[in-house]
């Protein structure tokens, strides 16, 4: 039995997760790497007993970027029994250290937040904007635009992920904001409507947005969508130093969801 997930954006939304099952462990054996999001999207409401195929609105890909991992990473928890991983790192102190992390240790630094969107703002005369979070779908579509990357045109699709990162946030006042395919669609419009000033002032919102309503695991999410997790600190393993002389260090670990899928062993 998995225990009831509350989203970590909102916590009068409690999910119920059923246990994989062995044939979604076969099913996700074959997997492509570079549609995790999508692939994450799918497992999670296979899992959840409310998800509704005909009601978009009961999707992972409405939870928030942070809810996702954080529900990946509780499914994984508590249904594997040696929820460990194993890596090394180079120590302030100078020497590598081998760790052993407890899943559950970073589950422990889950923060609680209940994300609003902002109130409306006026970027221009004609331009009301608010700022939301950044959602599943949202994470889908930048995933499905890494997916362009080729050496030669590198640069301008990165530019332009780096531009629907922070337009996907945005809720265009007037603007048909029903479907996050409508808000899709929006955000590829406004980039022929806004300057670059507009731009720039809406890049500030959306990091301070981000910045003041962290929520779930400690994480950094990439001018490009991707979310690198934060391990809890971790003591110098040295026996020369003295406790409190090296500063404890967070591993940063890229999150790859397919990791946290189940598998045939
Ligand atoms: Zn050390």
């Amino acid at each position: 039995m998995i225990p009831q997930f509350t989203l970590p954006s909102n916590d009068k939304k409690h999910i119920e997760f059923s246990s994989p099952n062995i044939q979604m462990a076969i099913d996700y054996a074959d997997l492509v790497a570079d549609m995790e999001c999508e692939i994450a999207t799918g497992y999670l409401d296979k899992l959840n007993i409310s998800f509704d195929i005909n009601d978009k609105n009961t999707s992972s890909a409405t939870w928030t970027a942070q809810d996702r991992i954080a529900a990946l990473l509780w499914v994984f928890y508590n249904t594997n029994e040696e929820p460990f991983f194993s890596t090394s790192y180079k120590c302030q102190c100078g020497e590598t250290h081998h760790v052993e992390c407890d899943w559950g240790d970073l589950l422990e630094e889950f923060s609680q937040g209940n994300l609003n969107q902002t109130q409306e703002t006026r970027l221009t005369d004609s331009i009301v904007y608010k700022v939301t979070p950044f959602y599943g779908w949202a994470e889908q579509h930048l995933e499905m635009m890494r997916l362009d990357l080729t050496e030669e045109q590198e640069k301008g699709i990165l530019a332009d992920i780096k531009v629907m990162r922070v337009l996907l946030q945005i809720e265009f006042k007037g603007a048909d904001n029903s479907t996050f395919e409508s808000r899709i669609e929006n955000a590829v419009k406004m980039k022929s409507t806004l300057s670059l000033a507009e731009f720039k002032v809406l890049t500030e919102k959306v990091n301070e947005y981000n910045t003041l309503n962290p929520h779930g695991l400690n994480s950094i999410v990439s001018e490009l969508g991707e979310v690198t997790l934060l391990t809890p600190p971790i003591d110098c393993a040295n026996k020369e130093k003295e406790a409190g002389e090296v500063e404890p260090t967070r591993l940063r670990l890229h999150f790859r969801g397919n990791d946290y899928l189940p598998k045939v062993n």
